[in-house]
């Protein structure tokens, strides 16, 4: 295995609306769609779409969503054998997507709450063989930091995307990931700084490279990504590396970060050094703006490839 994806999934309501209704008010709405999502599978599917074995570690609950998310895994080549089973419902996400794609979003975590430290123990074998080990936040925290010391323990580096931002997240944990990769706001909530600038990103993205953490690759949006590290020379001398979005017409930038954070991880196992994994993410995530949808929206390898040339 090349990726061991520790994290949650989720089955996505998709509505595309005119407008919120409001309070007691019944909307007719133009249509719907429904997906499988979540972000430790989104970032699972696009990774191995584009040619990474993947093992997923993840809890789904016993409901028709249940086997959605496991044949999806299926279909998508990602290893199943540690997706576990629990009472009651799974991961369920209504998303509400407005006509200038803007998107509002509700998260019942369900069977996701059910994903133990104990969980990913049971697979520490299997984990260890993997090149890099993905997880984001909306699993237990323990089983976070669980994923994230099992990866110290083994040598197996851990790209932790913060996300969503949690104030309840300890920092300490970000630090012992080798990649750390928020967006905007989840900057923001981990380091208390306003980073609705440039200037702000910068000085907060600097603050966690002076308080330990190794590389942190900010995602902008409309606006690229920036990536920040310590200098190879002695001292704390912070470096950063700016990367534009590509100039394309967005149609639905949901699951966009997800598509960042699968293709980077894909290409870093390959063998990427950073810089280029950044430019592959950041075109194949421009390429998932293009459709409507989560993971409806990832391109295979071939997919892409033909897209940039
Ligand atoms: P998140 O969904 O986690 O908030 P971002 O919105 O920061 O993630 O988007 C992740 C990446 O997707 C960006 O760094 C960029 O590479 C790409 N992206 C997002 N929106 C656009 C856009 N409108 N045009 C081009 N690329 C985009």
């Amino acid at each position: 295995m090349d990726i061991a994806v520790i994290g949650s999934n989720n089955v996505d309501l998709i509505t595309y609306i005119d407008r919120m209704p409001t309070e007691g008010e019944t909307l007719e709405a133009p249509s719907f769609q429904l997906g499988c999502g979540g972000k430790g599978s989104n970032q699972a599917v696009a990774a191995a779409r584009l040619g990474s074995r993947v093992l997923m570690v993840t809890c789904v609950g016993d409901d028709i969503f249940a086997d959605m998310t496991v044949e999806n895994y299926r279909n998508n080549g990602i290893d199943t054998d540690h997706v576990k089973r629990a009472h009651g419902t799974s991961g369920v996400a209504p998303i509400f997507v407005d006509p200038h794609s803007r998107n509002s979003i509700l998260i019942v975590k369900g069977a996701n709450n059910d994903l133990t430290p104990e969980d990913v123990e049971a697979c520490r074998e299997q984990i260890a063989q993997c090149a890099l080990i993905v997880c984001q936040l909306e699993i237990r925290l323990d089983t976070v930091y669980v994923a994230i010391a099992l990866g110290e323990q083994v040598g197996v580096p851990v790209l932790l995307n913060p996300a969503p931002a949690s104030p309840d997240f300890n920092f300490d944990w970000a630090r012992r990931c080798t990649y750390l990769m928020p967006n905007e706001s989840e900057l923001t909530l981990l380091t208390g700084m306003p980073c609705d600038s440039d200037e702000g990103v910068e000085a907060a993205a600097r603050t966690l490279v002076e308080h330990g953490c190794r590389h942190v690759i900010v995602t902008l949006g409309s606006r690229g990504a920036w990536w920040f590290t310590r200098a190879n020379e002695g001292g704390l001398h912070v470096v950063s590396q700016r990367i534009d979005a590509l100039r394309v017409d967005p149609v639905d930038t949901t699951g966009a970060g997800d598509a960042f954070i699968g293709a980077f991880a894909h290409r870093i196992v390959h063998g990427d050094a950073i810089p280029e994994a950044l430019e592959y993410a950041n075109s194949y995530a421009a390429m998932s703006v293009l459709k409507r949808g989560t993971q409806y929206s990832y391109a295979t390898a071939d997919e892409f490839d033909r897209w940039r040339a």
